[in-house]
């Protein structure tokens, strides 16, 4: 387990402080994968940093498996560092060094024997399903090789906390499936807890059961990912995740329309139920789809619809009402009545 408690660190720019992370305050659980999401410097990575404290904490604390490792320094943060692996948008392999030596290394670091290492460094690339690149330079690795030996790397002493800074940024959309999917085995198969801090949301849909929104070192919103991806609670995020679900009905669409436009969420059970031709026949109102996606979160549907709804006033009142009891979410974008 993971817990921040108040946690700020400052920056001193120009003879002025400002918080890169303000009064941060929350826990992620043993074995979860964790999300952080925010744009670019929300604070993120230097909140994720605090962590094995490659970044030092300026107030508050940090505990890990309950113990405070805030101000921990020599042999306890060696140990502290072994037991948490980290992974980074460029990789940072060592060019000069092959796959296998990559992997050594640290092994060596930790007092491995070369019997020891070699085993060790064969079933790592088997995990990651490399083993044929064993003696490759970084060089002749594709990006999502890299990350496969820097995730390997990182895992090579038993690591129990996985770091995860913008892991999938440098990837394609295939190669950042294949890497995800390689994290969720490993946080499946060893209970690695696995914190990942991206801009991506799609990264924090298709993988994290959790996650914190990030905005100017705040964090704005925190909890279940479909929960907050169904009903963002903060300006903050519901402005993130529309740009994500890239879902938007152009202005000049409804300034010409003549009636309600509204948007209809509708989530895993009800997403099943024919609730607006429902609602069409009792209140006989006409409707039209507009726009329409589902979205896969965490494995679980997610479907919005933009739906332009045509009728008197007062059905159509009726109409919403009902509509906005059996749906996850109903959002009014114009009135037009
Ligand atoms: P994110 O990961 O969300 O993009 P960062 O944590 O990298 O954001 O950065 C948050 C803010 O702190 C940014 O304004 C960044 O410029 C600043 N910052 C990060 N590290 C340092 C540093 N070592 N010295 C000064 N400012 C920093």
């Amino acid at each position: 387990m993971i817990e921040f408690k108040n946690v700020s660190v400052n920056f001193k720019l120009d003879k002025k402080t400002f918080d890169a992370v303000n009064n941060v305050s929350f826990r992620i659980n043993k074995g979860e994968i964790f999300g952080i999401a925010g744009s670019s410097g929300a604070g993120k990575s230097t909140l994720l940093r605090t962590v094995n404290l490659l970044q030092q904490i300026t107030k508050g604390n940090v505990f890990v498996d309950g113990d405070n490792i805030t101000c921990i320094k020599g042999n306890q943060l060696r140990i502290l560092r072994r037991n948490i692996g980290m992974i980074f948008q460029h990789f940072n392999l060592a060019g000069n060094l092959t796959v296998y030596q990559n992997i050594a290394f640290v092994l060596k670091a930790a007092g491995k024997t070369k019997k020891e290492t070699d085993s060790r460094v064969k079933e790592l690339l088997d995990l990651v399903n490399l083993t044929e690149k064993i003696n490759v330079y970084p060089s002749k690795l594709s990006g999502g090789e890299k990350q496969r030996v820097a995730i390997a790397r990182a895992l090579a002493n038993d690591a129990k906390i996985l770091l995860c800074d913008e892991p999938t940024s440098a990837l394609d959309v295939e190669t950042t499936s294949s890497i995800l999917k390689l994290l969720k085995e490993l946080n499946k198969k060893f209970e690695i807890t696995i914190i990942i801090i991206t801009h991506e949301l799609d990264v924090i849909k298709s993988v994290c059961s959790r996650c914190a929104i990030m905005n100017k070192g705040d964090v704005v919103e925190i909890g279940d990912v479909y929960e907050i991806f169904t009903k963002p609670q903060h300006d903050f995020t519901r402005q993130l995740i529309s740009h994500t679900f890239n879902f938007n009905l152009p202005d000049d669409i409804i300034e010409n329309m003549q009636g309600p436009i509204i948007k209809l969420t509708f989530q895993g059970d009800n997403a099943n139920n024919p609730i607006l031709s429902y609602a069409a026949n009792t209140f006989q109102i006409g409707f039209n789809i507009l726009l329409g996606k589902v979205e896969y979160i965490n494995d679980l549907p997610l479907g919005v619809i933009y739906v332009h709804l045509i009728g008197e006033e007062e059905v159509l009142k009726l109409a919403i009402e009902y509509l906005a009891e059996n749906t996850a979410n109903l959002e009014v974008l114009y009135n037009g009545i």
